[in-house]
Protein backbone atom coordinates (compact mmCIF):
# COMPACT_ATOMS: atom_id res chain seq x y z
CA UNK A 1 0.00 0.00 0.00
CA UNK A 2 0.92 3.72 -0.50
CA UNK A 3 3.70 4.46 2.01
CA UNK A 4 3.51 8.37 2.84
CA UNK A 5 6.55 8.23 4.78
CA UNK A 6 8.62 6.47 1.79
CA UNK A 7 7.10 9.44 -0.25
CA UNK A 8 8.75 11.79 2.32
CA UNK A 9 11.97 10.27 1.83
CA UNK A 10 11.49 11.49 -1.84
CA UNK A 11 10.62 14.41 -1.12
CA UNK A 12 13.49 15.11 1.50
CA UNK A 13 16.16 13.91 -1.05
CA UNK A 14 14.55 16.74 -4.06
CA UNK A 15 13.63 19.66 -1.90
CA UNK A 16 16.18 19.25 0.91
CA UNK A 17 19.04 17.50 -0.49
CA UNK A 18 19.53 18.83 -3.71
CA UNK A 19 17.29 21.86 -3.47
CA UNK A 20 15.83 24.39 -5.66
CA UNK A 21 15.59 22.88 -9.29
CA UNK A 22 15.41 25.76 -11.55
CA UNK A 23 14.39 25.07 -15.52
CA UNK A 24 17.23 23.69 -17.05
CA UNK A 25 19.43 23.90 -14.63
CA UNK A 26 22.26 21.38 -13.62
CA UNK A 27 20.11 20.76 -9.95
CA UNK A 28 16.93 19.81 -12.10
CA UNK A 29 19.19 17.56 -14.01
CA UNK A 30 20.16 15.55 -11.01
CA UNK A 31 16.83 15.38 -9.65
CA UNK A 32 16.31 13.91 -13.25
CA UNK A 33 18.90 11.33 -12.33
CA UNK A 34 17.54 10.63 -8.94
CA UNK A 35 13.90 9.92 -10.41
CA UNK A 36 15.65 7.83 -12.77
CA UNK A 37 17.56 5.60 -10.43
CA UNK A 38 14.72 5.14 -8.78
CA UNK A 39 12.56 4.02 -11.36
CA UNK A 40 15.15 1.45 -13.11
CA UNK A 41 15.36 0.20 -9.47
CA UNK A 42 11.75 -0.64 -9.69
CA UNK A 43 12.55 -2.27 -12.57
CA UNK A 44 9.99 0.12 -14.80
CA UNK A 45 11.26 0.81 -18.69
CA UNK A 46 13.06 3.96 -17.97
CA UNK A 47 14.37 6.55 -20.27
CA UNK A 48 15.11 10.56 -20.44
CA UNK A 49 12.58 12.69 -23.03
CA UNK A 50 14.92 15.76 -23.55
CA UNK A 51 13.76 19.70 -24.89
CA UNK A 52 15.63 22.86 -25.42
CA UNK A 53 14.50 25.74 -22.92
CA UNK A 54 14.92 29.31 -22.37
CA UNK A 55 16.40 29.89 -19.17
CA UNK A 56 17.82 32.60 -17.55
CA UNK A 57 19.97 33.54 -14.20
CA UNK A 58 19.91 35.89 -11.79
CA UNK A 59 23.84 37.60 -11.67
CA UNK A 60 22.62 40.80 -9.76
CA UNK A 61 19.12 42.46 -8.65
CA UNK A 62 18.36 44.81 -6.23
CA UNK A 63 16.01 48.62 -6.20
CA UNK A 64 17.95 51.72 -4.80
CA UNK A 65 15.87 54.72 -3.94
CA UNK A 66 17.96 57.73 -5.00
CA UNK A 67 15.50 60.33 -3.92
CA UNK A 68 14.95 60.88 -1.47
CA UNK A 69 17.53 58.33 -0.20
CA UNK A 70 15.59 55.46 1.47
CA UNK A 71 17.70 51.85 2.39
CA UNK A 72 17.49 49.24 -0.45
CA UNK A 73 14.53 47.58 -0.85
CA UNK A 74 14.73 43.62 -0.88
CA UNK A 75 13.15 42.44 -4.92
CA UNK A 76 13.45 39.31 -6.53
CA UNK A 77 13.54 39.44 -10.73
CA UNK A 78 11.83 37.32 -13.19
CA UNK A 79 14.39 36.05 -15.20
CA UNK A 80 12.49 35.93 -18.19
CA UNK A 81 10.89 39.08 -17.97
CA UNK A 82 13.99 40.49 -19.34
CA UNK A 83 16.92 42.41 -18.29
CA UNK A 84 18.82 45.78 -17.41
CA UNK A 85 22.37 44.98 -17.88
CA UNK A 86 24.46 45.48 -14.86
CA UNK A 87 24.37 48.83 -14.24
CA UNK A 88 20.55 48.95 -14.42
CA UNK A 89 17.94 51.35 -15.60
CA UNK A 90 16.99 54.42 -13.58
CA UNK A 91 13.68 56.52 -13.66
CA UNK A 92 11.02 58.11 -11.86
CA UNK A 93 8.90 55.94 -9.71
CA UNK A 94 5.72 55.81 -10.77
CA UNK A 95 2.36 54.24 -9.15
CA UNK A 96 0.17 53.28 -11.08
CA UNK A 97 -3.16 50.88 -9.06
CA UNK A 98 -2.71 48.03 -12.19
CA UNK A 99 -1.69 47.52 -15.40
CA UNK A 100 -4.93 48.13 -17.12
CA UNK A 101 -5.86 50.42 -20.65
CA UNK A 102 -7.41 53.10 -18.32
CA UNK A 103 -3.83 53.89 -16.97
CA UNK A 104 -1.89 53.31 -19.77
CA UNK A 105 -1.22 57.37 -20.94
CA UNK A 106 2.38 59.26 -22.17
CA UNK A 107 2.85 59.60 -18.21
CA UNK A 108 3.99 55.85 -18.15
CA UNK A 109 6.91 56.38 -20.67
CA UNK A 110 10.01 55.86 -19.50
CA UNK A 111 8.99 55.75 -15.81
CA UNK A 112 9.52 52.67 -13.54
CA UNK A 113 6.29 51.64 -12.62
CA UNK A 114 5.05 50.41 -8.95
CA UNK A 115 2.01 48.61 -8.92
CA UNK A 116 0.26 45.57 -7.76
CA UNK A 117 -1.11 42.32 -9.84
CA UNK A 118 1.53 43.17 -12.70
CA UNK A 119 0.46 39.71 -15.11
CA UNK A 120 1.61 39.11 -18.72
CA UNK A 121 -1.18 40.39 -20.10
CA UNK A 122 -0.32 43.62 -19.30
CA UNK A 123 2.64 43.36 -21.22
CA UNK A 124 0.46 43.91 -24.56
CA UNK A 125 -0.33 47.16 -23.09
CA UNK A 126 3.14 48.53 -23.06
CA UNK A 127 3.28 48.67 -27.17
CA UNK A 128 2.84 52.65 -27.14
CA UNK A 129 4.07 54.12 -23.70
CA UNK A 130 6.56 51.80 -22.71
CA UNK A 131 8.46 52.15 -19.10
CA UNK A 132 11.47 51.61 -17.97
CA UNK A 133 10.64 48.36 -15.78
CA UNK A 134 8.01 47.74 -13.38
CA UNK A 135 8.19 46.81 -9.53
CA UNK A 136 5.65 44.47 -8.65
CA UNK A 137 4.27 44.82 -5.32
CA UNK A 138 3.14 41.69 -3.34
CA UNK A 139 -0.62 40.42 -2.42
CA UNK A 140 -0.63 41.05 1.55
CA UNK A 141 1.59 41.87 4.25
CA UNK A 142 3.73 39.07 6.15
CA UNK A 143 4.06 37.06 3.26
CA UNK A 144 7.06 35.91 1.99
CA UNK A 145 8.76 37.57 -1.19
CA UNK A 146 7.51 35.82 -4.31
CA UNK A 147 9.53 34.29 -6.95
CA UNK A 148 8.98 33.43 -10.70
CA UNK A 149 10.76 33.09 -14.18
CA UNK A 150 8.48 35.35 -16.18
CA UNK A 151 7.76 34.47 -19.87
CA UNK A 152 10.71 33.73 -22.38
CA UNK A 153 7.54 33.70 -25.30
CA UNK A 154 6.71 36.81 -24.21
CA UNK A 155 9.70 38.75 -23.61
CA UNK A 156 10.73 37.70 -27.41
CA UNK A 157 7.22 38.79 -29.03
CA UNK A 158 6.51 42.04 -26.70
CA UNK A 159 10.15 43.13 -26.18
CA UNK A 160 12.16 42.77 -22.76
CA UNK A 161 10.44 44.63 -19.64
CA UNK A 162 12.43 44.03 -16.54
CA UNK A 163 10.45 43.03 -13.32
CA UNK A 164 11.20 42.58 -9.91
CA UNK A 165 8.66 41.84 -7.14
CA UNK A 166 8.78 43.24 -3.91
CA UNK A 167 6.61 42.36 -0.70
CA UNK A 168 3.29 44.24 0.22
CA UNK A 169 5.25 46.05 3.15
CA UNK A 170 7.90 47.48 0.89
CA UNK A 171 5.34 48.63 -2.04
CA UNK A 172 3.67 50.28 0.87
CA UNK A 173 6.92 51.50 1.99
CA UNK A 174 7.76 53.41 -1.12
CA UNK A 175 4.45 54.81 -1.68
CA UNK A 176 4.68 56.63 1.48
CA UNK A 177 8.18 57.65 1.45
CA UNK A 178 7.39 59.08 -1.97
CA UNK A 179 10.61 57.87 -3.46
CA UNK A 180 10.29 59.76 -6.45
CA UNK A 181 13.89 58.49 -8.41
CA UNK A 182 14.85 54.19 -8.17
CA UNK A 183 17.36 52.39 -9.99
CA UNK A 184 16.06 49.33 -11.15
CA UNK A 185 18.96 46.35 -11.69
CA UNK A 186 17.97 43.05 -13.21
CA UNK A 187 21.19 41.44 -14.28
CA UNK A 188 20.27 38.69 -16.20
CA UNK A 189 22.41 35.88 -17.73
CA UNK A 190 20.09 34.38 -20.67
CA UNK A 191 20.16 31.25 -22.06
CA UNK A 192 19.60 27.87 -23.42
CA UNK A 193 19.80 24.79 -22.02
CA UNK A 194 18.35 21.23 -21.79
CA UNK A 195 15.69 20.18 -19.88
CA UNK A 196 13.90 16.50 -19.48
CA UNK A 197 10.97 14.24 -18.57
CA UNK A 198 11.19 11.46 -16.67
CA UNK A 199 9.98 8.46 -18.13
CA UNK A 200 9.78 5.03 -15.66
CA UNK A 201 6.89 2.81 -17.50
CA UNK A 202 4.78 -0.26 -16.37
CA UNK A 203 4.02 -2.17 -18.94
CA UNK A 204 0.08 -3.78 -18.86
CA UNK A 205 -0.15 -7.47 -18.91
CA UNK A 206 -3.56 -7.45 -20.45
CA UNK A 207 -3.85 -4.29 -22.21
CA UNK A 208 -0.41 -2.76 -22.64
CA UNK A 209 -1.84 -0.66 -25.88
CA UNK A 210 -4.38 1.26 -23.38
CA UNK A 211 -1.69 3.93 -21.20
CA UNK A 212 -2.46 5.98 -18.16
CA UNK A 213 0.34 8.80 -17.44
CA UNK A 214 0.75 9.41 -13.63
CA UNK A 215 3.11 12.17 -12.31
CA UNK A 216 4.23 15.35 -11.20
CA UNK A 217 6.64 18.12 -12.46
CA UNK A 218 9.74 18.48 -10.37
CA UNK A 219 10.94 21.81 -11.25
CA UNK A 220 11.05 24.80 -8.88
CA UNK A 221 10.85 28.63 -9.77
CA UNK A 222 14.09 30.12 -9.35
CA UNK A 223 15.71 29.55 -6.35
CA UNK A 224 13.66 27.49 -3.67
CA UNK A 225 13.18 24.83 -2.60
CA UNK A 226 9.93 23.93 -4.18
CA UNK A 227 8.79 21.31 -1.46
CA UNK A 228 5.01 21.34 -1.99
CA UNK A 229 5.52 23.05 -5.20
CA UNK A 230 6.31 20.17 -6.65
CA UNK A 231 8.81 17.82 -5.18
CA UNK A 232 5.88 16.49 -2.99
CA UNK A 233 3.54 15.78 -6.04
CA UNK A 234 6.65 13.87 -7.59
CA UNK A 235 7.52 12.29 -4.50
CA UNK A 236 3.64 10.94 -4.61
CA UNK A 237 3.97 9.65 -8.32
CA UNK A 238 7.09 7.77 -7.69
CA UNK A 239 5.46 6.16 -4.57
CA UNK A 240 2.96 5.24 -6.56
CA UNK A 241 5.16 3.98 -8.71
CA UNK A 242 6.60 1.19 -6.27
CA UNK A 243 3.04 0.52 -5.71
CA UNK A 244 2.23 -0.42 -9.27
CA UNK A 245 5.32 -2.31 -9.68
CA UNK A 246 4.31 -4.77 -6.96
CA UNK A 247 0.92 -5.02 -7.53
CA UNK A 248 0.84 -4.96 -11.07
CA UNK A 249 -1.27 -3.76 -14.20
CA UNK A 250 -3.67 -4.51 -16.48
CA UNK A 251 -2.77 -1.49 -18.50
CA UNK A 252 0.28 0.19 -19.06
CA UNK A 253 1.04 3.08 -16.46
CA UNK A 254 4.05 5.79 -17.28
CA UNK A 255 5.18 7.14 -14.24
CA UNK A 256 6.47 11.11 -15.80
CA UNK A 257 8.43 13.84 -13.70
CA UNK A 258 7.90 16.43 -15.85
CA UNK A 259 10.84 19.18 -16.41
CA UNK A 260 9.97 22.91 -16.43
CA UNK A 261 6.36 23.33 -15.29
CA UNK A 262 7.14 26.30 -14.00
CA UNK A 263 8.81 28.24 -16.82
CA UNK A 264 4.99 27.51 -18.38
CA UNK A 265 4.54 23.44 -18.73
CA UNK A 266 7.11 23.41 -20.79
CA UNK A 267 8.16 19.46 -20.46
CA UNK A 268 4.31 18.32 -20.52
CA UNK A 269 3.54 21.07 -23.29
CA UNK A 270 6.98 18.99 -25.51
CA UNK A 271 5.06 15.71 -24.89
CA UNK A 272 1.71 16.85 -25.32
CA UNK A 273 2.64 18.41 -28.91
CA UNK A 274 4.89 15.79 -29.94
CA UNK A 275 2.00 13.30 -29.27
CA UNK A 276 -0.29 15.63 -31.27
CA UNK A 277 1.73 16.32 -34.34
CA UNK A 278 2.63 12.44 -34.72
CA UNK A 279 -1.17 11.88 -34.43
CA UNK A 280 -1.94 14.44 -36.99
CA UNK A 281 0.80 12.79 -39.68
CA UNK A 282 -0.09 9.39 -39.33
CA UNK A 283 -3.52 10.24 -39.79
CA UNK A 284 -3.24 12.19 -43.07
CA UNK A 285 -2.11 8.56 -44.58
CA UNK A 286 -4.64 6.63 -42.77
CA UNK A 287 -7.46 8.35 -40.91
CA UNK A 288 -8.27 5.18 -39.31
CA UNK A 289 -4.50 4.37 -38.17
CA UNK A 290 -4.33 4.20 -34.22
CA UNK A 291 -1.39 6.12 -32.84
CA UNK A 292 0.44 6.75 -29.34
CA UNK A 293 -2.01 9.68 -28.25
CA UNK A 294 -4.74 7.44 -28.88
CA UNK A 295 -3.74 4.75 -26.70
CA UNK A 296 -3.16 7.50 -23.92
CA UNK A 297 -6.69 7.36 -22.16
CA UNK A 298 -5.98 9.69 -18.71
CA UNK A 299 -3.42 11.70 -17.01
CA UNK A 300 -2.88 11.47 -13.14
CA UNK A 301 -1.43 14.73 -11.80
CA UNK A 302 0.11 15.85 -9.00
CA UNK A 303 0.88 19.50 -8.50
CA UNK A 304 1.32 20.96 -4.52
CA UNK A 305 0.81 18.44 -2.06
CA UNK A 306 1.77 17.55 1.46
CA UNK A 307 0.80 20.28 3.73
CA UNK A 308 -0.15 19.50 7.22
CA UNK A 309 -2.98 22.17 6.75
CA UNK A 310 -4.51 22.19 3.39
CA UNK A 311 -7.40 21.21 1.25
CA UNK A 312 -7.76 18.84 -1.28
CA UNK A 313 -9.13 19.69 -4.54
CA UNK A 314 -9.13 17.96 -7.96
CA UNK A 315 -9.45 19.94 -11.03
CA UNK A 316 -10.56 17.39 -13.94
CA UNK A 317 -11.28 17.78 -17.61
CA UNK A 318 -13.10 15.00 -19.19
CA UNK A 319 -16.24 13.15 -19.34
CA UNK A 320 -18.72 13.60 -16.29
CA UNK A 321 -18.36 9.74 -15.59
CA UNK A 322 -14.79 10.61 -14.56
CA UNK A 323 -15.54 13.46 -12.02
CA UNK A 324 -18.57 11.50 -10.68
CA UNK A 325 -16.11 8.63 -10.18
CA UNK A 326 -13.62 11.23 -8.31
CA UNK A 327 -16.97 12.66 -6.16
CA UNK A 328 -18.51 9.04 -5.17
CA UNK A 329 -15.17 7.36 -4.10
CA UNK A 330 -14.44 10.47 -2.08
CA UNK A 331 -17.85 9.92 -0.05
CA UNK A 332 -17.06 6.53 -0.19
CA UNK A 333 -13.33 6.47 1.54
CA UNK A 334 -14.48 10.03 3.50
CA UNK A 335 -11.93 12.47 2.12
CA UNK A 336 -13.42 15.79 1.38
CA UNK A 337 -12.24 16.89 -2.62
CA UNK A 338 -13.47 19.84 -3.72
CA UNK A 339 -14.15 19.67 -7.56
CA UNK A 340 -12.05 22.79 -9.05
CA UNK A 341 -9.67 24.88 -10.82
CA UNK A 342 -7.32 27.66 -10.82
CA UNK A 343 -9.50 29.37 -12.83
CA UNK A 344 -12.37 29.29 -10.80
CA UNK A 345 -15.72 29.60 -12.65
CA UNK A 346 -13.94 30.96 -15.43
CA UNK A 347 -12.37 28.16 -16.25
CA UNK A 348 -14.06 25.12 -15.04
CA UNK A 349 -11.83 22.15 -14.10
CA UNK A 350 -8.27 24.11 -15.26
CA UNK A 351 -5.78 24.04 -13.36
CA UNK A 352 -2.36 25.35 -14.70
CA UNK A 353 -0.25 22.31 -14.52
CA UNK A 354 0.53 19.63 -16.42
CA UNK A 355 -2.53 17.64 -17.17
CA UNK A 356 -3.89 20.43 -19.01
CA UNK A 357 -1.49 20.47 -21.62
CA UNK A 358 -2.88 16.63 -22.20
CA UNK A 359 -6.14 17.95 -22.28
CA UNK A 360 -5.54 20.33 -24.92
CA UNK A 361 -4.61 17.71 -27.37
CA UNK A 362 -7.85 15.76 -26.24
CA UNK A 363 -6.46 13.26 -23.58
CA UNK A 364 -8.59 13.42 -20.21
CA UNK A 365 -6.81 14.70 -16.89
CA UNK A 366 -6.97 14.90 -12.95
CA UNK A 367 -4.83 17.13 -11.05
CA UNK A 368 -5.20 16.34 -7.75
CA UNK A 369 -3.99 19.69 -5.25
CA UNK A 370 -3.42 19.84 -1.80
CA UNK A 371 -4.53 23.38 -1.52
CA UNK A 372 -4.35 26.35 0.93
CA UNK A 373 -0.43 26.50 0.25
CA UNK A 374 0.11 30.33 0.87
CA UNK A 375 3.98 30.00 1.14
CA UNK A 376 4.49 28.33 -2.41
CA UNK A 377 6.53 29.72 -4.83
CA UNK A 378 8.59 31.41 -2.02
CA UNK A 379 11.44 30.63 -0.11
CA UNK A 380 9.10 29.36 2.48
CA UNK A 381 7.60 26.13 0.34
CA UNK A 382 10.13 23.79 2.87
CA UNK A 383 9.80 20.55 3.94
CA UNK A 384 8.27 22.50 7.44
CA UNK A 385 5.15 23.07 6.71
CA UNK A 386 4.80 19.17 5.05
CA UNK A 387 4.37 15.61 6.85
CA UNK A 388 3.92 11.94 5.63
CA UNK A 389 0.48 11.87 6.76
CA UNK A 390 -0.59 14.95 4.64
CA UNK A 391 0.72 12.75 1.51
CA UNK A 392 -0.83 9.98 2.57
CA UNK A 393 -4.21 11.60 1.89
CA UNK A 394 -3.77 11.89 -1.71
CA UNK A 395 -1.30 8.80 -2.40
CA UNK A 396 -3.79 6.69 -0.94
CA UNK A 397 -6.63 8.03 -2.75
CA UNK A 398 -5.02 7.68 -6.13
CA UNK A 399 -3.97 4.29 -5.27
CA UNK A 400 -7.30 3.21 -4.91
CA UNK A 401 -8.76 5.17 -7.80
CA UNK A 402 -6.18 4.00 -9.94
CA UNK A 403 -6.38 0.28 -8.96
CA UNK A 404 -10.36 0.03 -9.61
CA UNK A 405 -10.82 1.97 -12.68
CA UNK A 406 -7.15 1.09 -14.59
CA UNK A 407 -4.97 -1.49 -12.94
CA UNK A 408 -7.47 -3.83 -12.30
CA UNK A 409 -10.62 -2.70 -14.54
CA UNK A 410 -12.02 -5.26 -17.29
CA UNK A 411 -13.05 -2.97 -19.68
CA UNK A 412 -11.87 0.93 -19.17
CA UNK A 413 -14.55 3.20 -17.72
CA UNK A 414 -14.06 6.30 -19.10
CA UNK A 415 -14.81 7.74 -22.48
CA UNK A 416 -11.81 9.61 -23.97
CA UNK A 417 -13.52 12.66 -24.63
CA UNK A 418 -13.07 16.37 -23.34
CA UNK A 419 -17.00 17.99 -23.29
CA UNK A 420 -17.69 21.28 -25.15
CA UNK A 421 -17.08 23.31 -21.92
CA UNK A 422 -13.94 22.11 -20.65
CA UNK A 423 -12.94 22.43 -24.05
CA UNK A 424 -13.92 25.76 -24.21
CA UNK A 425 -12.57 26.35 -20.78
CA UNK A 426 -9.31 25.22 -22.29
CA UNK A 427 -9.16 28.31 -25.17
CA UNK A 428 -9.68 30.57 -22.43
CA UNK A 429 -6.99 29.14 -20.24
CA UNK A 430 -4.28 29.44 -23.10
CA UNK A 431 -5.67 32.68 -24.59
CA UNK A 432 -5.78 34.09 -21.15
CA UNK A 433 -1.63 33.02 -20.69
CA UNK A 434 -1.47 34.43 -24.04
CA UNK A 435 -0.02 31.38 -25.56
CA UNK A 436 -1.01 28.73 -28.27
CA UNK A 437 -2.65 25.31 -26.83
CA UNK A 438 0.15 22.49 -27.17
CA UNK A 439 0.20 21.10 -30.56
CA UNK A 440 -0.56 24.27 -32.68
CA UNK A 441 2.21 26.96 -31.52
ZN1 LIG B 1 3.53 23.31 -9.38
Amino acid sequence: MFNGGKAFKHLEKMAVEIGSRDSGSAEEREAAEYIASVFRGLGLKTSFQEFDVETGRILKQGLEVLEPYMEEVECMALPLAGGTGPEGVEGELLYLESVVEEYITPEIDGKILLTQGFYRAGLELFTKYRPLGVVSIGRRPNSPLGHGWGTAKLRDKYGPMPVVNVKFEDGLKLLESGAKRVRLTADIEAGKAKSQNVIGELEGSEKPEEVVLVGGHYDTVPGIPGASDNAAGTAVAMELARVFSEKGTKRTLRFVAWGCEESGCLGSRHDASRLKKEDDELKKGDEDAKSELDGIRLVVNADVQGGKIGRNTVASLGPVELKSAVKLMAKEVGVVFSMGGSGGGISGGVYSSDGTSYSAVGVPSLNFIRGGAPYIHSMEDSIRWLSPDALQIHGEFMERFLTRYVAEAVAFPFERTIPDDDRKAIERFYKGRMSKPPGRE
